[in-house]
């Protein structure tokens, strides 16, 4: 029997997680497929049932569905009940799911390669308060960040994300709006400055004050798409050391990977078989 695993989003555009969970069943000999599951709302429920079936080994689930399926699983793991989102679930031999988050360690391993050292100690400033800026705020404070200053466009969204994530870790957590004195200050003296909005992939421009970031800082955007997004060229101008999210999103896909199979250290065929896609200019949001 040829097992599945189904990414359930709405819309799904890209190919990426495709081509690099296919290359890993290839390379590891799993007969397996990934395949894009494109749902309405109303259809995800009956898609997550189906997991249970002997021949899923999980799911991938993207936009808008990472909260909704979390309440449709058999159990889901402390981190990603306290992120508030799931990305990935994996069914047991027995027929149960579990709802996991693997953004939070692909964020940590992205940006650490992208800094040349751990993020134990760092000052990091978050622009956004969506669902992924929930796993890179959390990925920073288990990571034993020492402040981390969230900046949202909606203050009061990045309020909320400071509150949700107070006690995780022992570093300092708060949340302001993106236009606020604070943010500017706190991305003045960061040692890391991350975008997590979706601006320089869906909107034109940039979240953050590449200017006032210091020299030695790291600038690290999620989007991957398009490659040299506006804020890493900016951060490149600069001279700082800059990487959009493409190391993270392997980094993701190889730990669920792992969850899926058992079958670890997949990031270099992953990466080997996703850079066309990465390095295709003709490839857009
Ligand atoms: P989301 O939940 O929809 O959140 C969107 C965020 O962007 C919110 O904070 C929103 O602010 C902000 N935003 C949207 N338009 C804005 C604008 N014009 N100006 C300022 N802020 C704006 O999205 P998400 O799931 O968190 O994803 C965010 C980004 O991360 C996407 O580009 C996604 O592709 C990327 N991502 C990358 C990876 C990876 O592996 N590299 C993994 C996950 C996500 P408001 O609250 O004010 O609306």
């Amino acid at each position: 029997m040829t097992r599945r695993v189904a990414l359930l989003g709405k819309p799904l555009k890209r190919r990426h997680s495709v081509v690099m969970h296919n290359a890993a069943f290839d390379a590891a000999g799993i007969d397996a497929r990934y395949e894009l599951l494109e749902l309405e709302p109303e259809a995800v429920e009956a898609a997550v049932t189906a997991a249970r079936g002997p021949e899923f080994l999980g799911l991938g689930v993207t936009a808008p569905y990472k909260k909704v399926v979390a309440n449709l699983v058999d159990e889901v793991e402390s981190d990603a009940a306290r992120i508030g989102a799931v990305n990935n679930v994996v069914s047991t031999d027995d027929g149960r799911l579990i709802g996991i988050n693997t953004d939070a360690p692909g964020f940590r391993a992205g940006v650490e390669r992208a800094m040349g050292r751990p993020l134990t100690g760092a000052a990091v400033v978050v622009a956004g308060a969506g669902g992924a800026a929930h796993a890179v705020v959390f990925a920073c404070l288990v990571a034993g960040a020492g402040r981390v200053t969230i900046g949202n466009r909606t203050a009061p969204a990045a309020e909320e994300l400071a509150a949700r994530m107070s006690g995780v870790g022992d570093g300092a957590v708060s949340g302001t709006g993106l236009g606020d004195p604070a943010f500017a200050s706190a991305t003045a003296s960061a040692d890391v400055a991350v975008n997590a909005t979706t601006v320089g992939m869906l909107d034109p421009g940039m979240t953050l004050p590449v200017d006032l970031v210091p020299s030695a800082a790291t600038v690290f955007d999620l989007v991957y798409v398009p490659a040299e997004t506006p804020l890493v060229a900016a951060a490149r101008a600069r001279g700082l050391r800059a990487a959009n999210g493409s190391e993270m999103l392997i980094a993701q896909a190889a730990a669920a990977f792992e969850r899926w199979t058992g079958v670890g250290g997949m990031a270099d065929v992953m990466r080997a078989a996703v850079q066309p896609l990465l390095d295709d200019a003709s490839v857009r949001a």
